[in-house]
């Protein structure tokens, strides 16, 4: 069944492509044709360009009235008609990627616009925080520049507030109090943060900052009225739930996947059941390891609780969480090297560092990475600090990483996940691959390299794992990896099956065995954000199906690195094109 649906996608693409009249470009037109559109697309959407360190528009703040919105589709119109012209089987593969990411990108303009309609009911789409501290990392140019680029971007706010008031049309209840609280940190920003130093450091007229300021207190005390209206029962908020309908097309959009929403929440049902059912098995076995002279547990779900509460008292101490995944590091490094799974680049080194203080000052881990525009920039591994902690919470936090998640979470975020795929991605000299990378793909990836490396024996790793911990750590594995497939479950019923909050959190904590404050995080992220958190299991799904056909075709001959290499060299698209192109 399977390979009958890929066939079926195969042909449809290609004879969509294909009954074209005018396709004659090829390969030459094409490059010439992407740095026409990057130009072009910079132009259409300024503060994208900051974002991703590219700062000839720093000083437009473009307003989000209907005028806009139109030119935004007739530039997508425009784009879409000159890719017509292009003879796609005669491209590289490289320019077929980039071909079907501009394609897809372009798609999703109209939808966005005229149905999803966010500016509607998203207050926290009108905050431009983000945009403001790009701005101020120009570093080509000189700081009275940059103090000229912000005067004039904020002359434009008090405009861009007056459109805001006027789309809001429906909001939702979740959305403006997180533009509240958000949009206060922007006006700090304003005042005693990064932009008023720079002011004050140039010795710079403060009027733009004090007006833009304004506009923007004025904009709060609009939401903050929405919202006592709200609370009041005079205003019925729109519900956060985009519905079954929104959800699907914004799946088809965002994951373009080979698979529609409702079938990726079948299959995360089904995996969730056969994880459930390994994990009870393990737990099993290590019940009188863990908890001796007590009687077993009846209740499988409360019988594996029950194991992981225990297994996860073996943590780190609290000061040594970032030495620890320091330590970590170089034993990956040499596994996979050892085993032959993937591609190192040892001139790359991954940099551990402390969490920098404008991040979002949560506990956590994260990677960042140079920008398209600073290629030569470090890769960082962000690890959050516990300092701030009570003792309560840092035990929680940590028992939540213990011994075992760690391992995950550094596979996951680092190697040979996240960091490794972004290394094999900026070997491509693609701009194109490097702005609009497939979410699936990239977490896809990191839960697929979780998967390979306990398969190649990473939980029998000496120089962590005494072998007798192998089960513990598949065990921890399960445990990680079903959160990934419950986002998937989670985001799907919250928003097209109506789930409630306290359906949700019994789902997350009796049944995915997490922590309350992960669940309720977790939550509050389900409810504003839409299929963002499909990308995880439904990624990894494709990828591991995928392999699991070529494994298949190939008998003997299959190579696991050949084959990791081979699936990374295509930057990061939507696996339905990699599969296409895979065997060319
Ligand atoms: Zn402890
Ligand atoms: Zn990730």
């Amino acid at each position: 069944m399977k390979v009958t649906k890929i066939s079926v996608l195969f042909l449809s693409l290609f004879a969509i492509l294909s009954c074209e009249k005018k396709a004659t470009r090829g390969d030459a037109d094409f490059s010439q044709f992407t740095q026409t559109f990057v130009e072009d697309l910079w132009k259409q959407y300024p503060g994208w360009a900051t974002s991703v360190g590219y700062h000839k528009y720093d000083s437009i703040l473009v307003i989000p009235d209907e005028n806009t919105r139109q030119n935004e589709i007739s530039f997508a119109t425009r784009y879409l008609d000159s890719l017509k012209s292009f003879q796609f089987d005669s491209l590289s593969a490289i320019h077929k990627t980039e071909f079907l990411l501009i394609k897809n990108q372009l798609e999703g303009v109209s939808f966005y616009s005229k149905e999803f309609k966010s500016y509607e009911w998203d207050a926290s789409g009108y905050n431009f925080g983000g945009t403001l501290f790009e701005i101020t990392q120009n570093k080509e140019t000189s700081k009275a520049q940059i103090i000229n680029n912000l005067n004039r971007y904020l002359a434009n706010v008090p405009k861009y507030y007056e459109v805001a008031k006027a789309n809001l049309k429906n909001p939702t209840k979740e959305h403006t109090e997180l533009a509240i609280s958000q949009l206060a940190g922007t006006i700090d920003m304003l005042r005693n943060g990064e932009i008023a130093k720079l002011y004050k450091e140039e010795k710079a007229d403060t009027t733009p900052l004090v007006n833009a300021s304004k506009s923007i207190e004025g904009f709060i005390a609009h939401l903050t009225q929405i919202k006592s209206e709200m609370d009041a029962g005079k205003i019925k908020p729109k519900d956060f739930r985009i519905g079954k309908d929104l959800f699907a097309k914004k799946f088809d959009l965002e994951i373009a996947s080979s698979y529609n929403a409702e079938q990726m929440y079948q299959n995360a049902l089904n995996r969730k059941q056969s994880l459930t059912a390994e994990m009870h098995t393990i737990a099993t076995r290590l019940w009188t390891k863990y908890l001796p002279n007590t009687p077993i547990e009846k209740d499988s779900l409360l019988l594996i609780k029950k194991v992981i509460d225990k297994v996860a008292l073996q943590h780190c101490a609290r000061e040594k969480f970032q030495s620890e995944i320091e330590r970590e590091i170089p034993i990956l490094t040499n596994f996979v090297n050892e085993k032959n799974l993937v591609t190192m680049d040892p001139t790359k080194p991954l940099v551990v560092r402390k969490e920098p203080e404008w991040m979002a000052g949560v506990a956590g881990a994260s990677i960042s990475s140079p920008g398209p525009y600073d290629k030569n920039g470090n890769t960082y591994y962000n690890v959050g600090s516990l300092a701030k902690y009570t003792p309560e919470a840092a035990e929680s936090y940590l028992r939540e990483y213990n011994n075992f998640t760690l391992q995950i979470l550094n596979i996951h975020e680092a190697i040979p996940g996240h960091y490794v795929q972004l290394i094999h991605a900026n070997k491509s000299p693609s701009l194109i691959q490097t702005l609009m990378q497939n979410g699936a793909f990239v977490e896809g990836w990191a839960l697929y390299a979780e998967r390979f490396m306990m398969e190649e024996g990473w939980d029998k790793n000496t120089s962590i794992n005494p072998k007798e911990m192998s089960d513990e750590m598949w065990l921890m594995y399960y445990k990680f990896h079903l959160r990934g497939v419950c986002n998937t479950i989670l985001d799907y019923s919250i928003h097209s099956l109506n789930m409630s909050k306290e359906n949700a959190l019994n789902l997350m904590m009796n049944e995915a065995f997490q922590e309350k404050s992960e669940a309720e995080g977790k939550w509050k992220r389900a409810t504003l954000t839409q299929v963002q958190l499909c990308s995880y299991f439904t990624g990894f799904y494709e990828i591991y199906n995928f392999r699991k056909e070529v494994k298949e075709k190939m008998g003997d001959k299959f190579n696991l690195k050949e084959f990791n290499d081979k699936l990374l060299s295509f930057g990061a698209p939507p696996m339905k094109y990699i599969k296409e192109m895979f065997g060319k």
